[in-house]
């Protein structure tokens, strides 16, 4: 078992992956910048070391200061939460060449899930279905690529291998505008991500976001905790999640299941990862996998009662999954909504002091976040202060739990996207389930 974990990251999950560590009996050390001293988890931990100024780049992406705050604290361990350092392939070499255990898959399943082409290819030999396309990278062969786009039906997608964050796609609607788009897509994909590499999909106009949630031991054994719908997004950023995905039929959810348990147990995936689908028309296609705890995951805990960053914490120290696939059941419904700190109108960040936090509660609520009274929010991260978890025994009475937590929410100094929450869970359309990702941007007409 663990003895002590570093904890590489801020806000809500640095305080999520210290609760889990305090339950194991697990030392922690938070790790922080200047701007965050006073944050809940700093204060929470049995240590914490600051690490550098507040530009992201000078602290939480700092891999020499974090992997020295390790050496200086005896940590064992080091958690990288969601974002930062938590899937650079670099960072998890550093960390285990220099003695310490990476929480999360080896460097080699991070580079290659980093990789879209790779991952792809790897997820298609396991059987996982993916998205009609080039099946590779493409290469100068115009004609061959003109062609294959035309056999495929247009719209199409062009994608950069080294892609994320929605950065580095382009939509193409027709022939004639093709080639030009792949030589711009690659063009930018190699002064963004220093890799020019480019492949081809077909483009689905009005799929739904839905994602799998699995969990390996590092040694060939896999495990799948169902599923979530993601599928209220802007500006590809998610709003509201939950578990499971509404209306999928069941033999087509073990069947896509089966096929991402195989593809983790061929990779001997260790710790918790996420692969992520389009939904169309009763059918999966694969677009990434995500090697990390991610923020959604509470949904999915609600729903199968199993704490994933226990679960995480547990097979990096070489504990077995404490579950098998059989003890699994999907019971009940939850949501999430992501409260940022934001102006519901213009979406800017909204920073500054919060004169007062109220969470709310009673039961099926859950309350994910860093925020207390007389805390201030910096401007240097992302915006995300709470996460407002509900849980109910149907998908009605979870969303009726998310309607009377949200409005006992209470954020004052800061604005907050909290309005925009109350209104989207008494929309009739998500009400009824299963609206696509473009549903919101569109009732929002943007
Ligand atoms: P990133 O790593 O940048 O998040 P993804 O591959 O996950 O990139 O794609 C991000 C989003 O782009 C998806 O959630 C979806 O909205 C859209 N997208 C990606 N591929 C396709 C596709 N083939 N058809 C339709 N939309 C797509």
């Amino acid at each position: 078992m663990l003895e002590k974990v570093l904890i590489a990251n801020r806000g809500e999950i640095a305080l999520r992956v210290l609760r889990a560590c305090k339950e194991l009996g697990i030392k922690t050390v938070a790790v922080h910048s200047v701007a965050d001293k006073d944050l809940m988890h700093v204060r929470l931990s049995d240590e914490s070391v600051c690490i550098g100024p507040p530009s992201p780049a000078e602290s939480y992406l700092n891999i020499p200061a974090i992997i020295s705050a390790m050496e200086v604290t005896h940590a064992d361990a080091v958690h990288p939460g969601y974002g930062f350092l938590s899937e650079n392939a670099d960072f998890a070499e550093q960390v285990e060449n220099s003695g310490f255990m990476f929480i999360g898959p080896s460097a080699e399943t991070i580079r290659l899930m980093g990789d879209k082409v790779s991952a792809i290819d790897a997820m298609r030999e396991a059987g996982v279905p993916t998205v009609p396309g080039s099946n590779g990278p493409l290469d100068d062969n115009n004609e061959r690529t003109l062609a294959l786009a035309k056999e495929i039906g247009y719209p199409v997608i062009i994608k950069a291998a080294a892609g994320g964050g929605g950065r580095g796609m382009r939509v193409v609607e027709d022939e004639a505008a093709l080639l030009k788009a792949i030589h711009v897509t690659q063009t930018e994909a190699k002064s963004f991500f220093g890799d020019g590499t480019v492949y081809l999909e077909k483009y689905l106009v009005d799929p739904r976001h839905v994602e799998i949630q699995v969990i390996g031991d590092g040694r060939g054994n896999a495990i799948y905790l169902g599923d979530r719908d993601c599928s209220l997004q802007r500006r590809h950023q998610k709003v509201i999640e939950e578990a499971p995905a509404p209306g999928i039929p069941d033999e087509i959810r073990q069947e896509v299941a089966q096929t991402c348990i195989q593809a983790c147990k061929n990779m001997k995936y260790r710790g918790a990862g996420t692969l992520e689908f389009l939904y169309e028309d009763e059918r999966f296609y694969f677009i990434e996998m995500n090697t990390r705890v991610q923020v959604e995951h509470p949904v999915t805990e609600m729903v199968t009662g199993i704490d994933i960053v226990k679960e995480q914490l547990q097979v990096a120290g070489g504990a077995e999954l404490s579950v098998k696939q059989e003890d699994i059941q999907i019971q009940g419904h939850s949501f999430e909504c992501r409260i940022n700190a934001e102006d519901p109108d213009t979406l800017l960040p909204s920073p500054g002091k919060v004169q007062l936090f109220h969470a709310p509660g009673g039961p099926g609520v859950r309350v994910d976040s860093h925020l207390y009274s007389g805390y201030s929010v910096p401007p240097f991260y992302d915006s995300l202060i709470a996460k407002l978890i509900s849980y109910g025994s149907t998908r009605e009475q979870a969303l009726t739990r998310m309607q009377i937590a949200l409005d006992e929410l209470l954020i004052d100094g800061i604005k907050s996207n909290t309005p925009l929450h109350r209104e989207l869970v008494r929309d009739s359309e998500f009400q009824k389930g299963g609206v696509n990702i473009h549903y919101l941007e569109k009732k929002l007409n943007i």
